[in-house]
Parts: C-alpha cells; sequence; structure tokens
C-alpha cells in the first residue's frame, strides 16, 4: 500500500522500530547452548512492553511470534525449548510487530561460534544481496530490479536464490500485493510508485534453490539440505534511496 500520509508513515516507522529492538535484542542472547524458544520469548517480550502485537502469532495458525530458522532451515522455523543453538550454526531469525494498525518486518541471520568460511560467506552474501536490492527500489523502477539486483549478487557468488517464498507489500495487513521476488528481470513487473512500503527479504541457499516443508507444516528447509541464510528490511519507496524503517 501506499504510505504517503504523515500519521501512517509515523506509525510504520513505530512498527519498525520495536521490530529492530526485538531483533537486536533477540541477537544479543543468541549464543552456544540456548533454546529457540527463548530467543523466541525475548522478542515477546519486547514486543509486549512496547504496548504492540506479534504480526507472526496465529498468522494462519502459526503457533509463536518469532520465526527462527537454522542452517538448512530456511524460513517459518517454530522455536522449541529442546532445539538449542550449537557451535557453528546460522540462526535466522524473523519478525512482526503490529501497532497503530500497522506492520513492521524484518529479519537477521546470526552465524554462532565458529562456521565454516562458505557459511559466513553465505551470510555476508545475504546482506549484501539485500542492500543491492533495496537499492534497485526506487520510484520509476520495477519490480523486476529489485530481484534482478538481487539474484546477481547472490549467483556471483555461486549461490542461488529460493524462487518459491517472495518479499511483499506490507503495511495495514503484514503480507500485501505486490510480491516481491528475489529474482528476474530487470525493468519487468510493477513500476514502484512513491510511498509504497515493501518488506525486501532474499533467502539464499548455498546449494540449490528449491525447498520442502517439513511435516510440521510450517519449516521451509532446502531440499538439498544445504545451508541457508534471510535479510529482511520494511523500506519506503522514494524517488531517491527508499527509507529503510527496520535500519
Ligand atoms: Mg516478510
Amino acid at each position: 500500500m501506499g504510505i504517503t500520509a504523515g500519521r501512517d508513515l509515523r506509525m510504520m516507522e513505530e512498527s519498525c522500530r520495536i521490530v529492530r529492538k526485538a531483533l537486536d535484542e533477540m541477537k544479543a542472547v543468541i549464543e552456544i547452548g540456548v533454546s529457540t524458544a527463548s530467543i523466541e520469548s525475548v522478542g515477546r517480550m519486547v514486543i509486549e512492553a512496547e504496548g504492540a502485537t506479534p504480526s507472526f502469532l496465529g498468522y494462519n495458525g502459526f503457533p509463536a511470534c518469532v520465526c527462527v530458522s537454522i542452517n538448512d532451515e530456511v524460513v517459518h522455523g517454530i522455536p522449541s525449548g529442546t532445539r538449542k543453538v550449537e557451535d557453528g550454526d546460522l540462526v535466522s531469525i524473523d519478525v512482526g510487530a503490529f501497532k497503530n494498525g500497522f506492520h513492521g518486518d524484518a529479519a537477521d541471520t546470526v552465524a554462532v561460534g565458529l562456521p565454516p568460511p562458505m557459511a559466513l560467506l553465505l551470510v555476508q552474501t545475504v546482506y549484501e544481496a539485500r542492500d543491492r536490492g533495496i537499492e534497485a527500489a526506487k520510484a520509476g523502477n520495477a519490480i523486476g530490479d529489485i530481484g534482478s539486483a538481487i539474484q546477481m549478487r547472490v549467483e556471483e557468488e555461486g549461490f542461488s536464490v529460493v524462487r518459491s517464498l517472495v518479499g511483499h507489500g506490507i503495511g495495514r495487513k503484514l503480507h500485501e500485493p505486490p510480491q516481491v521476488p528475489n529474482f528476474g528481470r530487470a525493468g519487468r513487473g510493477m513500476k514502484l510508485t512513491d510511498g509504497l512500503a515493501l518488506a525486501i527479504e532474499p533467502m539464499i541457499n548455498i546449494g540449490g534453490y528449491r525447498v520442502r516443508t517439513l511435516q510440521d507444516k510450517w519449516t521451509v528447509v532446502t531440499a538439498d539440505g544445504s545451508l541457508s541464510a534471510h535479510a529482511e528490511h520494511t523500506v519506503i519507496i522514494s524517488a531517491g534511496s527508499p527509507l529503510i524503517l527496520t535500519a
């Protein structure tokens, strides 16, 4: 949706500030031996203390406030008291907050302890790819310019971009049109307009781009078992560089 009115923008900024705070406080407790449920509880406490509601809890029946996805888990991992972070893990945390009628949504991937060099390169690349996508997200450009910029950066390293999960519009609903693929051709698709709020979120794998969903009906994993990483910001399109609300 278009966020051009001053009040709507301030409300989006507030939801996104809470998301950033939740991510930062969760990242501060990620270490070897911590359970994914205790990571989630930190995020939940921040959101509730700020008078917001966790966007993900109950969304299509999702049972938690935060998605915590480790290693070959791409997204939508369900926090668990028995799943503990191990040395070398890639831990991705994805969180949304809803306040005053608007959602914010962001994700980070953290490398714990001493992961192999290739895993560290994957994490570095997902952030760089996301930022390339954000640079391409300006009014007058097309949706395809975002995906093309992301895909180019990822494939330069020999990694792959997940196809079946995409970024999205965001605002009064968590997921709104348009879809924002992390792959594609420059110049293709809808033209970006001033005030459009987007969640730009590449999911990238060391191996192939195919994914499958576990029997818990939520956790998406790489089909080949390779490592995956995820990074996401909520941004507002403008004529120049977008406003990154979850920075
Ligand atoms: Mg999202």
